[in-house]
């Protein structure tokens, strides 16, 4: 019934508000006249909105613009850094957290290692992180927690519904930190954090869509469409980790079979060098696998690859060719024309990504697959943060910090 409800007196003004607020931000300096050209509002209404702007200290007037005849109009624009956010990426190794501006300017930046922690340890982790970046704000700036978090998440609610690796279930992580710091917080899956990082924060990408695929220790892609998020009906948009693609595979950590997650993941990739490295004992993996006391990271993998060992490439080659799958069909699906990879697992470089991009041609319609850019992303090793702090100030603001 939403659709039937007018919105109240309340919901325009902060629509307004928000509006008058972005215009800015898109294209200040600029005067209040030019303000209600573009918005399209009265000129009493702009005033209004804008003072109420400046009395928060969002925006500031800087002198006057040229003149059109009449008396030289004053222009204001956004104070850069008016307000904080707190972004958070709980990532598979670290837990990464910063103060971002609303330019998307990291301003400080905390990591602690997750050194395997989960359920209350690493929520307690997260908990230690946001006090000590409050701690570290600018007094009366703060304006909200944007987190990125592996798992299924729930954005309206901020509540985690599950996410294997740190052992959250049903966690309502966004209330937690709001009621801890009083603070709005917005929590997004890190894919689809990442894909909004990409899409706002890549000076070269201009397009409106764009997929975003995180491929580490788990999968998911974000999807933006039209400069928007896309959650899907469920919040599940993106979750092709837990597709299944090998008849008779191996059994998945979500206690299903064949899994994209058990051939394409950095795990399974691991797994693969091994079993390799136990077959062959005197080959590169296994030389590396003896070194290393007994354990090997994907970044070994990808060292070995990046030597030429045959086996490496061999394993790193498979990986990308299952991913290849998955990305023909959401390029079919979609008809998006640009594809980033991201997480550890691009590591292992040009064998893999070359297949990944065969794989892709090969199984999507030709006519799609030819426009279709697949590259490895990662503008900044804060991409996910960076989106969680953007799509908290479009929540809070209507801002969109971009380009
Ligand atoms: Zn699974």
């Amino acid at each position: 019934m939403r659709l039937a409800t007018k919105a109240t007196h309340q919901q325009t003004r902060a629509f307004n508000h928000g509006l008058v607020l972005r215009t800015i931000y898109d294209l200040g300096p600029i005067s209040r006249a030019e303000i209600a050209r573009v918005t399209e509002l009265t000129r009493t209404s702009v005033s209004e909105l804008v003072g109420e702007a400046i009395d928060e200290g969002l925006v500031e007037e800087v002198g006057r613009g040229p003149s059109s005849g009449g008396k030289a109009p004053i222009l204001v624009q956004v104070v850069e850094d008016a307000r904080v956010v707190i972004g958070l990426d709980l990532g598979e190794q670290a837990f990464a957290g910063a103060l971002v501006d609303l330019r998307g300017r990291v301003q400080r930046r905390i990591e602690v290692p997750v050194d395997g922690r989960d359920g209350k340890a690493a929520l307690g982790a997260v908990e230690r992180l946001v006090d000590e970046l409050v701690d570290a704000a600018p007094a009366g700036r703060l304006l909200g927690i944007g987190v990125g978090t592996p798992g299924l998440v729930d954005t309206e609610t901020g509540e985690i519904r599950w996410a294997v690796n740190l052992d959250w279930q049903d966690l309502p992580l966004g209330r937690i930190l709001a009621e801890r710091t009083g603070l709005p917080a917005f929590v997004a899956n890190d894919s689809r954090a990442a894909a909004m990082g990409e899409y706002l924060f890549d000076v070269n990408r201009r397009a409106p869509n764009l997929v975003a695929i995180k491929i580490g220790h788990g999968i998911g892609a974000g999807i933006v469409l039209g400069g928007e998020l896309f959650a899907g009906d469920g919040f599940g948009a993106g979750e092709i980790g837990h597709t299944s693609v090998v008849d008779d595979g191996v059994e998945c950590r979500c206690g299903r079979f064949g899994c994209l997650e058990t051939v394409a993941s950095s795990r399974a990739v691991v797994e693969q060098a091994l079993a390799e490295a136990a077959r062959h004992p005197d080959g590169d993996l296994a030389r590396r696998l003896a070194q290393n006391g007994g354990e090997l990271t994907i970044d070994d993998v990808a060292e070995a690859v990046r030597a030429g060992d045959e086996q490496a490439r061999r394993i790193a080659a498979a990986a990308g060719r299952w991913l290849g799958r998955a990305v023909a069909a959401l390029i079919g699906t979609l008809d998006i024309r640009h594809v980033v990879l991201l997480g550890n697992v691009t590591h292992l470089g040009d064998p893999w990504l070359d297949a990944v991009r065969d794989e892709a041609a090969r199984r999507a319609l030709t006519l799609l697959s030819r426009e279709t850019s697949i590259e490895i992303g990662g503008t900044s090793e804060d991409t996910v943060l960076l989106g969680a702090s953007a799509l908290l100030m479009s929540r809070e603001l209507g801002l969109v910090p971009a380009r």
